[in-house]
């Protein structure tokens, strides 16, 4: 059975680039009506033209993911004109600045919480009730493989995407039982545009993190969205407050034998 979403609304934040994009075009590319969010209108714009193009359902909305008001809006918006709301991958974020905790500026740490875990909360607190009167839904949220371990100088970001799970596995509890289901979605080191600059200005490095990572290569955004598909997919329907860790073997742990 191949995942179908035709009738169904999807809410895609983050959009604009990366993983977000890939999923937007993915979800679309099953029947979904997406509605794609980002603060980045080109990179939204180009979204919505590549789902379009490909005969897919599309509409956009400039939105900073952790101001209530504008999320409140955003999903207010789409019961209007959609009047349900099935599927919700809430997926913005940002990585902030590499510092020590002591030399980490409040005000980044701060900033960093505010987009990746305020966010999920209000994505969540404004997609729940509309979902509800939808008759069930799937959400699932981003996390990083810095929910799991404890990266240097990545304090804000791994204390925000350990959030995410706390969150998503609360979320799953409170709506277990009224056909909505929440994951967490836990990229690896995932070769979004953003990536591969940094690696193009630093290949040292990034040869350092393939080498590091067992599959010997980064992921494909697409590698990345196929999973968030698939967590929001019929074919998921009895995981519930999971973390699903896609890092082509990062967290695994151990060696490889020589
Ligand atoms: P990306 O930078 O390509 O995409 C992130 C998108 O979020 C951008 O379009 C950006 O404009 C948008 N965004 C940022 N702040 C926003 C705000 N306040 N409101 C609305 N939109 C906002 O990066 P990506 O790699 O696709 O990241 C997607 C998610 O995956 C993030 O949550 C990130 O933490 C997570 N992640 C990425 C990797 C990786 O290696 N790329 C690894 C683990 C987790």
């Amino acid at each position: 059975m191949s995942i179908d979403f035709e009738g169904k609304v999807a809410v895609v934040t983050g959009a604009g680039s990366g993983i977000g994009r890939e999923a937007a075009r993915a979800f679309a590319a099953r029947g979904a009506h997406v509605y794609g969010a980002d603060v980045n209108d080109r990179g939204l714009a180009e979204t919505q033209a590549l789902i379009t193009n490909a005969g897919g359902r599309a509409n956009i909305a400039h939105l900073d993911v952790a101001d209530e008001a504008a999320v409140a809006a955003f999903i207010a918006r789409i019961a209007e004109e959609s009047g349900r709301l099935d599927i919700a991958f809430n997926n913005a974020g940002i990585t902030g600045g590499a510092h020590r905790i002591e030399d980490y500026p409040t005000s980044d740490f701060d900033n960093v919480v505010r987009i990746n875990l305020r966010s999920v909360f209000l994505g969540m607190k404004y997609e729940l009730p509309l979902m509800r009167k939808s008759g069930g839904g799937a959400i699932c949220n981003t996390a990083s493989v810095a929910a799991l371990t404890g990266p240097g100088a990545m304090c804000a970001y791994a204390a925000s995407k350990h959030g995410v799970h706390g969150l998503t596995r609360v979320a799953a509890m409170e709506n277990a039982a009224h056909g909505i289901r929440v994951n967490t979605l836990a990229p690896g080191w995932t070769e979004t545009p953003m990536v591969v600059a940094n690696s193009a200005q630093n290949p040292a490095f990034a040869a350092l993190a393939r080498a590091a990572i067992p599959a010997k290569r980064g992921a494909q955004p697409i590698e990345i969205a196929e999973a968030a598909v698939w967590l929001c997919s019929a074919q998921a329907s009895y995981v519930m407050g999971q973390m699903l860790v896609v890092d082509g073997g990062m967290t695994i742990g151990g060696f490889e034998p020589s």
